[in-house]
This record gives C-alpha cells, structure tokens and sequence, in this order.
C-alpha cells in the first residue's frame, strides 16, 4: 500500500528560526564568555547540561574567538570522550525515527530489570535540508517532547549553518563532548533522503535503518543505497493491521540483505519488526546493538572501525581547512570571477583556469629535480 502521507518530499514547515538581532547575540556571546575555558570544562565534566548546550553552541559558532575556544575545549575534553556507543539512525520522513528515539531513550534511561541503572541517552540531528529548503526536514523543534523533559537525556538539533561536510564535523564534535559529559549513548539521527546517512555512516560504531512496509517505489532506490551500509534494518509500523505486512517485509529485508558483501567485522546485518506505538521490538533492537558491540570490541574491529573514522575526519578537517582558506585568499577572490567566466563562455578550459588558481595561491609548482 503505497501511502503518500509519507513521502519522502514532505518538508516539515514552521522551523525557520529568524537570526536573532545583534544586541542579543552581544549579549549572550558576553554572557558566554563569562564562564571560563575552566569553568566550561568543569561543567561539561560534571554533566551540566546547560553548560553543555554552551559548549555545542560555541562550537558551532562562526566566531574565529569562539572557535579557538571550542577548540582548546575540545581538546581538554578529549581524554574524557570515547567511552559512549555510537549509533546512527536513519529513515525516511515518516519512518518513525523520533517515535523510536523516544521509546529506546525511554527505555535506556529508564532503570531496567530494577537491576541494571538508567543510562544518560545524547540524541544528535544532521538535518542540512534546512539550509536548502528554509524548513527542515526533521523538524527538529516539535519532536521528542518526552525525552526532551528527561534529566538523563540531551537533545540537540542539527546546526541550522554550513555544508553537510561543516554540519557533519560540528555534530563529531558535539558527540565528543557529550561523551566527556557522560553520556554511554549517543544517537545521530539523519533523514535518508541523501549524503547524510554516509556522513553519519562515518561517525558512528553502528549503523541503523528504519523502514516502512509500502513506503512507496520512489524510496525504494533511497532505501537500497543505505541498506548496504545498515548493520540492522527495523521495519517500524509493526502494529494493528500493518503486523503481516510487517513480518513478510522483514523477511524479504532479511534475503536482500543477505546479497550485499559481508562486512569485514564479522557481523551478519539482520532485520526487524518493531513498533513504537506498541514497544514491541525495542528491546530487541537495542540487544542487537549490545550483541554487535560485544562482537566488534571481542574481535578488535570496533576500536579498528573508530581509528579509521579518526583518520578520516582529520584528513576532512584538512580538506576544509585548505578550500576556506583558498577561497578567502585576497587574491583568488580578486581573480575567481573573471576565470569562472572564462571557463563558462569557453576562453579557457577547466584544467587551465584551476592551474592557474591553485599558482596564485600557492605560487608556481616546483619543477621536480633529478
Ligand atoms: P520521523 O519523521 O521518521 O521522525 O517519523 P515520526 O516519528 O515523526 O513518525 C511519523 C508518524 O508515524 C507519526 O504520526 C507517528 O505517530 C507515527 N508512528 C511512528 N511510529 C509508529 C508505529 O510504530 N506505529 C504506528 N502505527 N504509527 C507510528
């Protein structure tokens, strides 16, 4: 049953938030600036959440003193980080992605079997719609309310500022001072409409997807794409007139998996029913995740799978580093426009015009010498 209710093209309105005028951000940034490097750090250490928030918002701030802030508190928070389990979530609107968070943060910060204490639950949200479309996909605003009210939970919305690779590298960062901070989960939750689940893919140890049954053909190709990189597939919506349905979806998802290559991690990728209406399966899935952990850390490729992350954001971090500085040099912006255009209307080619940029900032290649 194919339900237009929740196509993939539904943007989530009334998520637009006006920049706020300049006295304001004055004095906030002061108000900010009145807590110490020291203090921001003692305050992350100690799992204050306001001072967390504070900690994220000056990382994701423009600001080059606020950045070189961040910075130094990234740094101290380092050797506080790591200890979490990272997962990602992802799905198509309307897949029920916040209503899983909700019933998973519920039940991971909830006391569990009177025996087992409530765990702190980070959720984080990479949402680059909203600079596209002016809404924003996830709509981050409205969802979660009751986690949102718990103690032992952090919410976050995806910066509202920047590329994917610029989102994606303020939300690695947010997790890592959510971890000094003490969270053991941190979830990053993404729209898997495009590059983003890969983003997220790359920051987390295990990777889920949540689908629908009839969800309609025009995501099924989204859905092929990101099924290659899930470790589990929850068919969600497993409830009321939709269990069948459910249950025979599982069992294809479970086939289809089964003709991608085996990750290397010896992990077998599995599929699910849940429902987060009923609860049903949400036990389940996160026992997937604990099993896929045991597995991963046993083996040696959980710590493998995350220095090859770490390897990875530095080589980013370089990457973006290198193309803002080029495109605030003096003299490439003098010179861009002109070139663009002679590439355009064919006075020069492409090759040559990117020579020529990549010679006034760096100045002429070295011959080599023999
Ligand atoms: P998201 O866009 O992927 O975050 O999806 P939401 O969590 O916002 O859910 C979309 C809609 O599906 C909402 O109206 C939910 O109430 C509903 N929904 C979510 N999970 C379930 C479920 O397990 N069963 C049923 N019947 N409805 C659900």
């Amino acid at each position: 049953m194919v339900n237009h209710g929740e196509s993939a093209l539904r943007v989530r309105p009334g998520c637009i938030t006006p920049e706020p005028p300049p006295e304001l951000i004055a004095r906030l940034s002061k108000r900010r600036r009145s807590l110490s490097r020291q203090q921001i750090i003692d305050g992350i250490l100690r799992g204050d959440r306001a001072v967390l928030a504070q900690a994220i918002t000056l990382i994701e701030s423009s600001r080059a003193a606020d950045r070189e802030l961040a910075e130094q508190i990234l740094e101290d928070c380092l050797p506080h980080s790591g200890n979490s389990i990272r997962v990602g979530i992802t799905g198509v609107p309307g897949a029920g992605k916040s209503s899983v968070i909700e019933r998973l943060g519920a039940y991971l910060t909830s006391e569990r079997g009177g025996s087992e204490p409530g765990q702190k639950v980070a959720v984080l949200a990479i949402d680059p719609s909203s600079k596209i479309s002016g809404g924003s996909i996830l709509g981050d605003k409205t969802r979660m309310q009751s986690l949102a009210s718990s103690e032992m939970a952090f919410i976050r919305p995806s910066p509202s500022r920047g590329s994917l690779g610029g989102v994606a590298q303020r939300t690695r960062e947010a997790m890592l001072l959510c971890e000094a901070a003490g969270y053991s989960y941190i979830l990053v939750e993404t729209v898997g409409v495009g590059q983003s689940e890969t983003a997220v893919h790359e920051m987390v140890d295990f990777f889920l997807l949540i689908t629908l049954t009839g969800a309609g053909d025009e995501l099924q190709g989204m859905k092929r794409g990101v099924m290659e990189l899930a470790d589990l597939v929850a068919i969600n919506k497993a409830d009321g007139a939709n269990l069948a349905a459910a249950e025979r979806a599982r069992s294809e998802t479970e086939n289809a998996l089964h003709y991608f290559p085996r990750p290397a991690n010896g992990w077998t990728p599995r599929a699910i029913t849940c429902s987060a209406q009923t609860g049903k399966g949400i036990i389940e899935l996160w026992s997937c995740v604990l099993e896929y952990t045991n597995l991963t850390k046993a083996n040696g490729s959980f710590s493998v799978n995350r220095q090859d992350q770490a390897r990875k954001w530095m080589h980013e971090i370089i990457e973006q580093g290198l193309m803002q500085r080029f495109a605030s040099h003096p003299a490439i912006r003098r010179r861009m426009e002109a070139l663009e255009r002679d590439v355009k209307e064919g006075r020069t080619t492409s090759f040559r015009a990117a020579r020529r940029l990549l010679e006034i900032y760096s100045g002429p290649k070295p011959s080599v010498s023999r």
